[in-house]
């Protein structure tokens, strides 16, 4: 005799045990079902038809007893091989159907074949003419609920038959439709088993039964007759003709089979996740408004920050980042503030780390032109001024070293001071003003620095030939402050020490000056902005981390709702990493849409704050950052109710209300 496709000796099952009372449903049933056959299993509600056929099928273990499949125990087999055996070999047909909602009929059908790496063109084929074979060829774009129940039950069966379905095991396929609907069912599962497909069917109606082969009746979890033991009965074997059984060997190369199903899968889950997305679009926009929220403020935060350092850089760097100022100070609160000689700086300027050195002899002074009076910093200075300072004339030109040797009574102005003090004159150039009452001729007009921070006004000031200041103007020779340009902006540092040696030593050790540089006020400055950025970012990740719950919380709501979702995808043939593939990836979606929305949104914001004349710099890595960002927090949030999602027993998931 031939060994028997499925062979069950002495299967048990009970449930409960612990708390509650121990049932058993099955209570040691032996059966051989041999290639071919067409079983009906009938018996009362309640007699363990159900419980036999999810065993049958793979989808839940006996309690005690042996089930040999083609000869090999499947006891044996690990979960990814029972979701092999489960999609190679057994196609499911439900009472209740069992088709995803959010699938259409195609996509339904063809699910089967995407856990099994059927490349997409040979998929769409089949489940097209599989459909079109049970008279659902219109009807493959509708969804289950826009179906009529027999419909449903034919899709059903097209997705038991789409890889193959050598057994199909039908539980009550007719119990939930009506006589016509009920009779179409049956007719195609008598052609099935014509053709060779085991069916095993489950009914409690012996009209439908009489159309078997083979009747067996199950009454509390025993079998009580089979007509395959009537001695009458021809000697059992695989009927000619019988569809080959799957080979079970071929379960060996079950891992690298994986390589070609993987992006099936992935569209296949894509696709899935977006319809779920889009069939609860308001509950998804709602929970995604922290990633959104999150990732925005990210973005916007840190492009505000970027932009205002970037300001104030560009402001304090106008006037070079090399640039060290010395001037008088007090060493101790009692005493006087040193001066600072032109000899001090005749002194400075032999230093090799000193590129240019300019004295100001300089304080605010009221200048008046015509009957307009004005308040305005004046300073002399040499020649250096444009160079040293970065900062050119835009209408006329600079007086020149032979101005400075005669002591000319000649200015430069600053652009406040020609719109302030000249605003009525259309050519400031050549005309004469009145500083402390002295006259000076206006020989041009400085470039617009900007005000850098605070209130100082650069652009309140005119320039004028040092000695001019100091005789015409002052009275006194001594700078009062000192513009040092460094040779190497990089050595500030050294150039100062070397300034500090030279000053200590000449004014014997007393330390009766003070220095300063921009670059320090820069220094200052960006860790005052890194501060800033850093709370900033601090609220942003806690936002992110608030989205993140919210992706945990739309995946246990959807896990939970697609608790027969997974089962059925289970009883497809889907192993527990394609379960944990799907849920992850629509985690990933979630908080890719969550993320491009933030990103969106800040882009939004950005401009606006633009045109408000906030300084807004977006920078790529902040906004890559903060999408990575949501994208990670997306799949770790995501991780724990896709694993929950992968771990449910498949019976369980496919009983579930
Ligand atoms: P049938 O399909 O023949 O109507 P079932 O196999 O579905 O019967 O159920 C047989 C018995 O097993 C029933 O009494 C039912 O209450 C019990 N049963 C089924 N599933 C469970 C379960 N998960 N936990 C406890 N009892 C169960
Ligand atoms: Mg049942």
């Amino acid at each position: 005799m031939q060994t028997p496709l499925i062979d069950l000796r002495g299967i048990r099952k009970a449930y409960g045990g612990n708390d509650s009372p121990l049932v058993e449903v099955l209570r040691g049933i032996d059966l051989s079902i041999h290639a071919g056959e067409f079983v009906a299993i009938v018996g009362a509600s309640g007699s363990g038809k159900s419980t036999l056929m999810n065993i049958l099928g793979c989808l839940d273990r006996p309690t005690s007893g042996e089930y040999l499949f083609a000869g090999e125990n499947v006891a044996r087999l690990d979960s990814d091989e029972l979701a092999w055996l489960r999609r190679e070999a057994f196609g499911f047909v439900f009472q209740g159907y069992h088709l995803i909602p959010s699938g259409s009929a195609q996509e339904n059908v063809e699910m089967p074949a995407i856990y099994a790496g059927t490349p997409a063109a040979e998929r769409h084929a089949r489940a097209a003419a599989l459909l079109d074979r049970l008279g659902l060829a219109s009807r493959t774009g509708n969804r289950p609920h826009q179906l009529s129940g027999g419909q449903q039950q034919r899709v059903s069966i097209a997705r038991a038959l789409m890889n193959g379905g050598h057994i199909i095991l039908a539980d009550e396929p007719t119990g939930a439709l009506d006589s016509h609907s009920g009779a179409e069912v049956m007719t195609l599962l008598d052609e099935l088993a014509s053709q060779g497909h085991v069916v095993i069917l489950i009914t409690h109606d012996r009209d439908v039964a009489q159309r078997a082969n083979r009747l067996i009746e199950i009454r509390d979890g025993l079998i009580i007759s089979d007509t395959a033991d009537a001695p009458s009965a021809p000697p059992r074997s695989a009927r000619p003709g019988a569809l080959q059984a799957v080979d079970l060997r071929q379960r060996l190369s079950v891992g690298s089979e994986n390589t070609g199903a993987w992006k099936g899968e992935l569209v296949d889950a894509v696709q899935a996740a977006w319809r779920v997305m889009w069939i609860n679009r308001f509950r998804t926009a709602l929970t995604l408004l922290g990633i959104v929220i999150g990732v925005a403020s990210v973005v916007v935060m840190l492009a505000v920050g970027e932009g205002s350092k970037r300001q104030v850089m560009a402001q304090m760097g106008a006037f070079g980042s090399n640039i060290i100022y010395l001037s008088g100070a007090a060493p101790n609160p009692r005493t006087p503030p040193g001066i600072i000689t032109l000899d001090d700086v005749a002194a400075l300027a032999a230093l090799p780390q000193v590129q240019r050195i300019m004295p100001v002899n300089g304080a605010t002074a009221g200048v008046r032109f015509g009957n307009v009076d004005h308040t305005s910093y004046v300073g002399g200075n040499d020649t250096n001024f444009p160079v040293i300072f970065n900062w050119p004339v835009v209408e006329g030109r600079y007086f020149t070293q032979a101005d400075e040797d005669t002591g000319a009574a000649v200015a430069v102005i600053g652009k406040k001071v020609r719109d302030k003090l000249l605003k009525d004159v259309a050519d400031p150039i050549g005309q004469y003003i009145l500083i402390e009452n002295v006259p000076f001729q206006v020989l041009g007009v400085l470039a617009e620095k900007g005000s850098s921070s605070g209130d100082s006004d650069s652009d309140n000031r005119i320039a004028v030939p040092y000695s001019a200041a100091s005789v015409r103007l002052f009275g006194n020779r001594n700078p009062e402050y000192v513009v040092i340009a460094a040779k190497d902006a990089r050595k500030v540092k050294e150039a100062e020490q070397a300034i500090e040696q030279t000053m200590l030593h000449r004014h014997k050790d007393k330390k009766d000056f003070e220095l300063t540089n921009n670059a320090a006020m820069i220094q200052a400055e960006a860790r005052t902005q890194g501060t800033l950025s850093l709370m900033l970012g601090s609220i942003a990740a806690i936002s992110l981390l608030v989205g993140g719950i919210g992706v945990m919380n739309i995946m246990l709501m959807t896990v939970r709702e697609r608790t027969r979702e997974i089962g059925i995808r289970m009883a497809t043939g889907a192993r527990q990493r394609d379960i944990l593939r799907q849920f992850l990836t629509e985690a990933v979606m979630l908080s890719v849409i969550g993320g491009l929305a933030g990103i969106g949104l800040a882009l939004l914001v950005g401009g606006v704050l633009l045109l408000s004349d906030v300084a807004v710099a977006f920078e790529w890595i902040a906004v890559f950052g903060a999408f990575g960002c949501a994208l990670v927090t997306g799949v770790i949030f995501g991780f724990m109710p896709a694993r929950k999602a992968a771990r449910l027993d498949p019976v369980t998931a496919l009983t579930s209300e």
